[in-house]
């Protein structure tokens, strides 16, 4: 695991960045702990005063820092620049919303006056935050905007394909005006995770990443008392009843799964088609992912992306074989190019039921088609997975499918279109997808001591 900005199209390393020495890890940690004692006590409107000059700086330079999304992780430009965007989005949320959503609560209890109990939000320290690739400024913006705003400080170690993305995190609140050590990133090598999760000035660990990841971070936490959130992978359902316009689910079918190459924890990943529908379905999903454009993913023509590095695309390769040699067919409805990191659209239909396939998240552009019987079938098929991330409903009757949003065991789900996000709709999923919460007041609480003041 050494830090390396590899192009995913032209496979050329272009920089490589040494990891960080115990001692320069604990200079970083007493640098970031003496800056939040002096963060902590900064007005919310001057600390969200520096996230809005972040934001217009990012806002000012979108195509620079989506440029080297694409150099880093391989996606393709339009997607690159709407990442900035939304990571502008989230930092106005925040500078808009921090003093209001932190206001103290007034408590109406039976043994003390009305105006004698209240709820205060109080920072902790430093928030380590342990972030992946595949969006590598939003994840990293989802964590920061509501941390930095309510006065914790973050310590950020990133994939390490994505270097030159980190660094460019830190500049950028370097350059709005943060004071060093209130973002810092870090050339973390694995084998000082520990050590920073045990320091006393770390007092809250939030990783998203893949399931392995999660438990391992999550155990650290655990052992050294810290509290931590977790976002994971997906199996994200998409279910297609009877009565849904099969044209449009199909549309979105092909967007969600292929967008960002596949590699999107919210990606619709196994498509769960009522018997009726099932063939119509099929059809035009192969129509439509018929159209995607591989290719380099700085040319704006170019629709399905590489993905991101070689290990990535064997992977994916592998997980297909794993699936076929159980008995699943396979189908690419794309060609793709012989060089970068390509792998095509593809469809994978008769997995057989209760297999190992089933509980496979695969971070590429693979469809995993299943056929229910009914309704209640395809509801049974969609919460018989260990993941509880998102996942959407294709019908005409909008009451119906709220219903059967409520009984689908995931975090999200979306109505008629694949995931959606916002800068002001919550993230988080339930099950082996993760617990906690980001976005919102939600994430915003999640590393704060809400302490309880009473008056005697
Ligand atoms: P990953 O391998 O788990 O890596 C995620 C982060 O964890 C990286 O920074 C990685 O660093 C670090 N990491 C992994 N093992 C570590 C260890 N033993 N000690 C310290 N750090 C460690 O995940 P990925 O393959 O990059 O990302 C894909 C996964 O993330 C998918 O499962 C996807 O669904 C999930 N995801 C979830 C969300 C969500 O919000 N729920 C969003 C995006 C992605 P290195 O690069 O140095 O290994």
């Amino acid at each position: 695991m050494a830090y390396a900005t590899v192009n995913p199209y032209t496979g050329k390393t272009l920089k490589t960045f040494p990891t960080a020495t115990l001692e320069e890890v604990d200079a970083a940690l007493e640098t970031a702990h003496a800056a939040f004692g002096v963060w902590k006590n900064e007005p919310i409107e001057e600390r969200t005063f520096i996230l809005d000059k972040a934001a217009s700086l990012l806002e000012a330079e979108r195509n620079e820092y989506a440029e080297m999304l694409t150099t880093e992780m391989g996606k393709i430009m339009s997607e690159a620049q709407a990442e900035v965007s939304v990571c502008v989005a989230i930092l106005r949320y925040y500078v808009e919303h921090t003093k209001d959503l932190l206001r103290p609560r007034m408590l109406l209890t039976q043994g003390f006056g009305e105006t004698d109990v209240h709820l205060v939000n109080d920072p902790t320290g430093i928030i380590f935050a342990v972030e992946p690739w595949n969006f590598p400024y939003y994840q990293v913006i989802r964590v920061a905007a509501p941390q930095l705003a309510a006065g914790n400080v973050v310590m950020l170690k990133h994939a390490s394909n994505v270097p030159q993305c980190a660094a460019l995190m830190e500049r950028l609140f370097l350059e709005a005006g943060a004071p060093k050590g209130v973002f810092t990133n870090l050339y973390l090598p694995h084998d000082l995770t520990e050590h920073v999760i045990a320091s006393p000035y770390v007092r809250g660990v939030a990783l998203t990443g893949s399931e392995k990841a999660g438990a391992i971070i999550a155990s650290l936490a655990g052992k050294h008392l810290k509290k931590s959130t977790l976002e994971l992978g997906g199996m994200d359902a998409f279910i297609v009843l009877d009565d849904a316009d099969i044209q449009l689910a199909a549309e979105w079918a092909v967007r969600g799964r292929n967008r960002n190459a596949g590699q999107v924890c919210v990606s619709s990943k196994r498509f769960i088609v009522v018997d009726a529908v099932y063939d119509e379905f099929v059809r035009r999903y192969r129509a439509e992912a018929a159209k995607l454009v591989p290719g380099d993913p700085a040319d704006p023509k170019t629709t399905l992306a590489p993905l991101s590095s070689a290990t990535a695309k064997q992977q994916v390769e592998r997980q297909v074989a794993d699936i076929v040699a159980q008995g699943a067919k396979i189908e690419y409805l794309v060609d793709v190019p012989k060089e970068g990191n390509f792998f095509p659209s593809a469809l994978l239909t008769d997995i057989p039921e209760g297999s190992e396939a089933t509980r496979t998240e695969i971070f590429g552009p693979v469809a995993q088609l299943y056929r229910a019987k009914d309704e209640a079938d395809a509801i049974r098929i969609a919460n018989d997975c260990p993941y509880g991330l998102g996942g959407s409903v294709f019908t005409s009757d909008i009451h119906h499918a709220q219903e059967i949003a409520r009984q689908l065991d995931t975090g999200m789900v979306t109505i008629n279109r694949a995931s959606a996000s916002g800068p002001d709709i919550p993230f988080g999923g339930v099950k082996n997808s993760g617990y906690g919460h980001e976005l919102i007041d939600l994430g915003l609480k999640e590393f704060l001591n809400q302490k309880v003041v009473i008056n005697g």
